[in-house]
């Protein structure tokens, strides 16, 4: 009687480690669930994230700025003008070869021809686009405004006119949280350019920093030597901007 019992009871086991094995082979067919939507600034991977942005290059000192970026392994973002020379093009082939990012500028850069309009903002753009595609290979659709997109030198009406467009053709336009206050008509102390970024950035999670790729700026290479390694210790990461980057805008268009 007892035996019958026991065995019984192993048997009783067995078909429940059956039953057990068969929900979890089951349940491993089931298809994954989908993937939480992916919350904003979810590139980041909730890690604080500098993104170092050079205006107006290419420019004599673009090399210098492209060797230590490389040395410290840390990509930045260009937003860069019309330089049709030779060495313009090198430099910007040498940007996307090491990983940064290109953004427009403006071709000419004349604030009193792009400010007209919009319709002759989106000309200049376009000449600065086609430029690229022919010297980079593909047409950016990340923009900077010459002067922030809420600059005083433009109207209002030019300005949104811009931003309505922009929108509407999926191009992307950054402003900034951090700068290094390098636009004098002489380099700035690199040290004073490093304490203005770090102060103007404080402890934001995301930080874009605008800085300046020109030839006067001579002292942007000894201004990022102490940023980087600043913002590595403090345990930030590099990025490149890119067109799904949550942007910085002063001027929105509802
Ligand atoms: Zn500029």
């Amino acid at each position: 009687m007892k035996k019958r019992h026991l065995q019984q009871s192993s048997l009783f086991l067995c078909a429940l480690l059956l039953i057990c094995i068969c929900i979890g082979a089951f349940s491993s067919l089931k298809p994954a669930a989908p993937p939480a939507a992916v919350p904003a600034g979810a590139e980041t991977g909730g890690q604080p994230t500098v993104y170092l942005t050079f205006d107006d290059g290419p420019s004599k000192v673009t090399g210098d700025i492209l060797d230590y970026l490389a040395e410290e392994e840390v990509p930045a973002t260009f937003f860069v003008i019309g330089i049709d020379s030779d060495r313009g093009k090198t430099l910007l082939r040498r940007m996307v070869q090491e990983g940064h990012a290109v953004g427009l500028h403006t071709y000419s850069h004349v604030y009193s021809e792009i400010y007209a309009s919009p319709d002759a903002f989106f000309a200049d753009q376009k000449k600065l686009r086609d430029y690229l595609k022919g010297v980079i290979g593909y047409s950016p659709a990340i923009f900077r405004f010459p002067g922030g997109s809420n600059n005083y030198t433009a109207e209002g009406w030019v300005l949104d006119g811009i931003c309505a467009e922009a929108q509407k053709e999926g191009l992307v336009w950054f402003d900034w949280n951090a700068v290094a206050e390098d636009s004098g008509s002489t380099a700035a102390p690199p040290g004073e350019m490093a304490e203005n970024i770090i102060q103007s950035g404080g402890d934001k999670e995301r930080i874009i920093i605008l800085m300046h790729d020109n030839s006067i700026r001579t002292t942007a290479v000894d201004c990022l030597r102490i940023i980087i390694p600043y913002y590595k210790e403090k345990g930030y990461q590099f990025k490149t901007l890119t067109p799904t980057t949550e942007p910085i805008q002063f001027n929105k268009v509802e």
